[in-house]
């Protein structure tokens, strides 16, 4: 009887082949951007940044309560889009796709709003006397667009704003990292780093990391 046992379970395993190899249809695309209108509609998205930038400022507050070690530069880390500035009023008349020549003409014209909770903790940290750094997915080439942009929303004393060089090939997450390392390197100890992807995260070279929401794209 035994020596049958393991026949049998092959027998039953290449029967149920078939069945695993087909997966589940996708998630219909029109359903899932109509959850999305409904998640910026209802406020939600706005309150779930709002919550973010909270504990944020709590942490912050907690942290430069602490005696500063002799000589120690403190620096804060923000990602841009998404995260200082908000491109729902590029995304959403396009169905949230992206288009990249529509979306070049946007950032030329550098009218993006601010996402005022974050905004909020930017000038905080300055006020503390906490060096800010933007690191951003844009490019070089994007620069003068972004920098008036941010200019538009008094975001302009930043320490060094680094945009990946046009050429480059690294992911997004590599390109932050390395950028972070620069600025730990430059003898900052970065105290926290905010930005809506993972990609703004990973990597390490900051005590504390918030993730704001972000269901509209993956930058990787
Ligand atoms: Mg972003």
């Amino acid at each position: 009887m035994f020596p049958r046992l393991p026949a049998l379970l092959i027998l039953l395993a290449v029967l149920a082949l078939p069945l695993a190899c087909h997966s589940a249809e996708p998630r219909n695309l029109d359903s899932a951007k109509q959850e999305i209108t409904r998640y910026i509609d209802s406020g939600d998205y706005f309150r779930n940044l709002a919550q973010v930038a909270e504990q944020a400022e709590r942490y912050l507050t907690q942290r430069l309560g602490e005696p500063a070690k002799p000589g120690q530069k403190l620096a804060i880390v923000f990602d841009i889009d998404e995260t200082l500035l908000s491109n729902l009023p590029h995304m959403r008349p396009l169905g949230f796709g992206y288009v990249p020549p529509l979306w070049n003409e946007w950032v030329v014209a550098g009218t993006a709003p601010v996402i005022e909770p974050f905004a909020k903790i930017y000038h905080i940290a300055q006020a503390h006397g906490v060096t800010a750094f933007l690191i951003s997915d844009r490019r070089e080439k994007d620069r003068s667009g972004t920098a008036k942009n941010l200019h538009l929303h008094s975001l302009a004393n930043y320490a060094a704003l680094y945009l990946k060089p046009d050429a480059s090939h690294d992911t997004a997450a590599a390109f932050k990292t390395a950028m972070r390392k620069k600025i730990t390197e430059q003898g900052y100890t970065i105290i926290a780093n905010l930005g809506d992807q993972e990609s703004d995260l990973t990597g390490g070279y900051a005590e504390k990391t918030f993730k704001l929401p972000n269901p509209f794209y993956i930058t990787e």
